[in-house]
């Protein structure tokens, strides 16, 4: 059975436990529950105390016209060339990341919870990790957009009842402004909607501003441009570091096309084009470990510079001692 397990699942394009061990070296885990309709996938990397878990609540196909900036050929054509081409647009993953140093449990991001593509599998993920959706204290949202925060609110509840929910004040003031809301177009309402939800349902979430602390080694960086709030979060001990730097980068596009494509959610489009133009050098020059919310699993890589040219280099696993 594992063996035709994991050929149906190659079909289907999703990721398995022995193609990421083969291709990518990273240690991947798999639910053990013989009835699984579909391997869970997990991918661990280790800065300084903190363990970091890749989690994917799923995936969904972004039409190549989503792409201000480019044509759709264009953005077909270097889907094809990298693999991520499917029939309905360039395949996005949707990763989430779970910090813990063993005294404390953050999650970052949420997922869409099925609000969007083939998503949903969050739950399963943190199960396959041990983990119930109460043992979980706090949680990061990057910015308000539905595929990062619709898994807090999943069925209109609150999803992680003990968690302390951090998001930047921006964002908030934005995606509960009932004008902006009604200005906005309709792939935009779904965003509204479930930030009225998060608000409602998690009263004492933690509205932070740009550039801020929440733990030692746990801080919260300002990206602002893809949202009005949208932030990062560097993870750092021990002289090793990592960022995870959600909408920054997409599949295909970045940092490879440049900085002045954008994808179709970005309300201010020079906003998120300035914020690239500026992160994408400073993280070359800085060599850090991303984790990018939508790149192909686990999202871990580097943004390097390739003869001149900025470039996404996937991180391969490497013992750090
Ligand atoms: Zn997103």
């Amino acid at each position: 059975m594992p063996l035709s397990l994991s050929r149906r699942a190659f079909a289907l394009g999703l990721p398995t436990a022995g193609l990421l061990a083969a291709g990518q070296s990273l240690p991947v885990r798999a639910a053990s529950s013989q009835s699984a309709p579909a391997i869970t996938p997990l991918a661990q990397v280790r800065v300084g105390r903190f363990t970091v878990t890749a989690l994917s609540d799923g995936y969904a196909d972004m039409p190549y016209v989503y792409f201000p900036g480019r044509t759709p050929e264009q953005v077909e054509a270097a889907a094809k060339a990298q693999f991520t081409a499917r029939p309905g647009g360039v395949r996005f993953l949707f990763n989430q990341y779970l910090v813990e140093d063993g005294s404390s449990r953050i999650l970052i991001d949420a997922g869409p919870a099925g609000t969007l593509g083939q998503t949903g599998r969050l739950p399963q993920a943190l199960a396959a990790c041990g983990l119930r959706l109460d043992q979980i204290e706090a949680v990061i949202v990057t910015h308000m957009h539905q595929d990062h925060l619709g898994g807090l609110v999943a069925g209109g509840r609150r999803v992680f009842p003990r968690a302390e929910v951090y998001v930047d004040r921006r964002d908030i003031a934005h995606w509960t402004d009932p004008a902006k809301q009604a200005g906005a177009p309709d792939y935009l309402q779904p965003s509204f909607r479930l930030s009225a939800d998060l608000v409602r349902l998690y009263p004492n979430l933690q509205a932070t501003q740009g550039d801020h602390q929440i733990a030692r080694g746990v801080s919260l960086v300002d990206l602002a441009g893809h949202t009005p709030g949208h932030i990062g979060v560097r993870i750092e001990d021990g002289g090793q570091s990592l960022i995870m730097v959600s909408d920054m980068l997409f599949p295909v596009v970045h940092p490879t096309m440049g900085t002045d494509v954008n994808f179709l959610m970005e309300a201010d489009r020079p906003a998120a084009q300035a914020m690239r133009a500026r992160f994408f050098p400073r993280a070359a020059e800085e060599g850090v470990l991303i984790a990018a919310t939508h790149m192909p699993f686990p999202g871990l890589g580097r943004i390097v510079s390739d003869q001149g040219r900025l470039t996404w280099n996937v991180a391969d696993w490497a013992y750090q001692d």
